[in-house]
């Protein structure tokens, strides 16, 4: 029997998220954020699965966007990153994908490239975010040096998008609001966490990534009924009695306070489990809830098994899917879930659920 350990990808959970934001984004236009990989849950099979369903894809770079166009997917590719250098600015055209422009300099390029110009161009201006984006008192003069290649939209993003009340969101509205008021284009600024807040927003686009994958962007979402797309799961591979007072794991960090149970399951920080995570971390292990007991090492990891005799060797075990959630692992990790779901390594074998049979099929 091979290991146990593996993502399922439930492609259905994925159309079904797409459904409720394109509701959610009513008149608006719906992009999907697809960047590093899909957020781990595979970029190819969930394009495919979400291309009848959105009206564009958001990638971060240029190779994001050559690996859609190889699988023969022919939709909108925003590039958030725009291109890296002059070479790179010519397969903008020649692919048919749309950069952001967050730099005078890349303009310069377009204006250059001997391939001819993107059909689009996407502004972005730093309202505050202070990453990426063009001054907003160099606007003018960049817009219509955009326009005379090709449509404009512009866009920004936000620092704290899940709290529209924040200051800083705030100000960032107050800029962006500023900055697009002069012009009469199409605009974009929301991302997961402000899409479900900002209901008096005038974009044109909504351009979430996070709810497409179910995820709960700072706790949001979890009673719109999103569903989780990953399910991280393994299996039982021991089970051990120990005495009060032995200590478990690397560090001998987990103390045993009464005789217990401890089952080692075969998923560790090289699959993507993360390290970081604190003893009482939830896993679920044959239908319970159970705690991690002592440090995460590379390849297992180890629960207190004590209040359930029928846990045995071969039980089944949900690293987080919807119990529990991969935001609640994270919170126990001092992370975001969108960290976890990205960080799950290559050893760990993706299977597809798409939605007809539980154990799915194997994908490379
Ligand atoms: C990643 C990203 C998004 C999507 O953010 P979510 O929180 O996943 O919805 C939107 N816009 C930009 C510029 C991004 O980098």
């Amino acid at each position: 029997m091979t290991r146990p350990t593996r993502a399922v990808i439930d492609l259905e959970a994925l159309s079904h998220n797409a459904t409720l934001l394109r509701k959610l984004a009513g008149s608006r236009r719906l992009m999907a954020v697809v960047k590093a990989d899909a957020y781990g849950h595979g970029l190819v099979d969930c394009a495919r699965t979400l291309s009848p369903r959105v009206d564009a894809f958001a990638v971060a770079f240029l190779d994001e966007a050559v690996v859609l166009r190889q699988a023969g997917l022919g939709d909108r590719i925003l590039v958030l990153e725009g291109p890296m250098d002059v070479a790179e600015a010519d397969s903008f055209a020649e692919l048919g994908l749309w950069p952001v422009v967050h730099r005078a300099e890349q303009l310069s390029w377009f204006e250059q490239s001997p391939t001819g110009t993107p059909e689009g161009l996407w502004l972005k201006v730093d309202t505050g975010l202070h990453r990426l984006g063009l001054e907003i008192d160099t606007l003018s003069e960049l817009v219509s040096r955009a326009e005379s290649m090709a449509p404009v939209t512009l866009m920004s993003h936000l620092a704290c998008a899940g709290d529209v009340d924040d200051p800083l969101s705030q100000t960032q509205m107050r800029r962006w609001q500023a900055a697009t008021e002069r012009f009469d284009l199409p605009t974009s600024l929301l991302n997961s966490a402000s899409s479900l807040l900002a209901d008096n927003d005038e974009s044109q686009w909504l351009r979430p990534g996070y709810l497409f994958y179910g995820g709960q962007p700072d706790g949001l979402g979890s009673d719109l009924g999103f569903r989780p797309v990953m399910r991280l799961t393994s299996a039982v591979i021991a089970v051990r009695s120990i005495a009060a007072g032995e200590r478990v794991g690397y560090g001998g960090r987990w103390l045993a306070q009464r005789d217990s149970r401890i089952a080692t399951l075969p998923i560790g920080y090289a699959d993507g489990y993360p390290r970081a995570a604190r003893d009482g971390t939830p896993v679920l292990v044959g239908g319970h809830k159970v705690p991690l007991a002592g440090r995460v090492s590379m390849d297992m990891m180890t629960v207190d098994v004590t209040e359930h005799p029928d846990i045995q060797v071969g039980a089944p075990a949900q690293l987080w899917g919807d119990t529990p959630g991969v935001d609640e692992v994270a919170t126990h990790a001092g992370t975001i879930g969108y960290e976890l779901t990205s960080q799950v390594t290559a050893r760990v074998p993706r299977w597809l659920n798409t939605g007809s049979e539980p154990g799915g099929l194997p994908h490379g």
